[in-house]
């Protein structure tokens, strides 16, 4: 019998997208706004270039004056204005990004030219202008990046040609990570029977300051409830976002659900028909928002990426659309059961795309050499080989 509580894929990204947030501003220097999202619109202070500018090293003159030769006026360097006009039969000698002269509307570039004797002869024409147009990239106060817009390095590049130094950016949520399980221990500690390390502190962690967001450590608890109540209520009060991994499905020591409620927060989403993942849960209390992941780490890892990065872009004012590509299936995929949705860890290789010898939520191995997620709706259990597919780029 299907599970009423269990919500499609779309179901539940929907209820994340519709939970309200606010986004606040910090002003950061041009170097630490990268990776940040922009939280200002960005008008142009001045038309770019700035002046007409030689695109060239050349000689600038009047494109209508056909002289078999031009005397050369003067030699104009970028970043020096030109000190004289150029009349018919003359020319200037001018350096790339050097201010054109009054006078001049044409630059040939060195290549077609012979100098000899103070003045310049065109021998070859490469029938451009060679001239870059003040205003011609940028009018002044036209729009160049918008609020919201990830700050990547071409973007920075751009904000210092405007001669920014600060930009409002929006200030990283603070996002909590709380890992439950009596057999977690950290990297670098020996193992004794039956533990493991713990690592989806670390996948989380990466995947949020992959995102410009700020992971706060809230450590490890052991499977008890009292224990995990009181770490969720600490926890809320010092982040914008909880997330706890493990302790979410049907075990005896399963007390996430029951400690989040208790905590204050209400669930919105307890079941997603997704693989991996399905015991996924989503609640709020006020403005703070708590997902509890179930610990396979493959099921951590897919969960973030799918439903929780969006919601932290969003604190950050930006709409996340993941980026996908096109490949042909090299191998065909099927699976028995088709009744949930599932994102399937693949790798792309030269344009074709591979679907890996892949256990189940647990293989890390497996995700660890996939550079992407293939989802296959519900309902679908076989993709012939040869086949176009899209892939979420990891
Ligand atoms: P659970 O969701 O608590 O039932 O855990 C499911 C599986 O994930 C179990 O095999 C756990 O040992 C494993 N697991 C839980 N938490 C983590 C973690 N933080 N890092 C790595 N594996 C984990
Ligand atoms: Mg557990």
């Amino acid at each position: 019998m299907a599970d009423k509580s269990m919500l499609s894929v779309e179901a539940a990204e929907k209820i994340i997208a519709s939970f309200p947030v606010r986004v606040r501003r910090r002003t950061v220097s041009l170097l630490a706004a990268r990776n940040r999202i922009l939280a200002q619109d960005i008008l142009a202070p001045f038309p770019m270039p700035e002046f007409n500018k030689s695109a060239m090293d050349g000689y600038a003159y009047i494109s209508a004056d056909r002289s078999a030769a031009y005397k050369i006026i003067e030699t104009i360097a970028a970043g020096k204005p030109p000190c004289k006009k150029v009349l018919p039969g003359q020319c200037a000698k001018i350096m790339t990004g050097a201010m054109l002269p009054p006078g001049a509307d044409r630059v040939v570039k060195r290549e077609c030219t012979h100098e000899e004797n103070g003045f310049m002869k065109v021998i070859a024409d490469d029938n451009k202008l060679n001239i870059r147009v003040k205003g011609e990239d940028l009018k002044a106060g036209q729009m160049v990046l918008e609020k919201g817009t990830l700050l990547r390095p071409a973007q920075i590049a751009l904000l210092a040609s405007l001669g920014f130094v600060k930009v409002a950016t929006a200030k990283p949520p603070r996002i909590g990570i709380i890992t439950t399980g009596t057999e977690l221990v950290e990297p670098g500690t020996p193992l004794q029977a039956g533990q493991i390390y713990n690592s989806n502190y670390y996948s989380l962690a990466a995947q949020i300051r992959a995102l410009g967001a700020k992971p706060v450590s809230l450590g490890r608890v052991i499977d008890n409830a009292a224990v995990t109540v009181k770490a969720i209520v600490s926890g809320l009060q010092d982040c914008d976002v909880l997330i706890l991994s493990g302790g979410v499905s049907a075990g005896d020591f399963d007390y996430v659900p029951t400690a989040m409620k208790n905590a204050g927060l209400t669930l919105h989403v307890e079941k997603i028909s997704v693989q991996p993942g399905m015991p996924t849960i989503f609640g709020s209390r006020k403005e703070k928002a708590a997902f509890g992941l179930p610990g396979n780490p493959v099921s951590t890892f897919v969960i973030f990426d799918v439903f929780i990065k969006p919601l932290i872009m969003r604190l950050m004012g930006h709409e996340f659309q993941p980026l996908t590509c096109q490949a042909i299936l090299r191998n065909e995929y099927c699976r028995s059961q088709a009744a949930r949705s599932a994102f399937l860890p693949i790798r792309i290789d030269k344009g074709r795309a591979i679907v890996m010898d892949y256990h189940g939520s647990a293989h890390l191995h497996a995700l660890g050499q996939a550079n992407g997620l293939l989802y296959i709706p519900a309902g679908q259990n076989k993709i012939s080989a040869g086949s176009m597919i899209n892939v979420r780029c990891l």
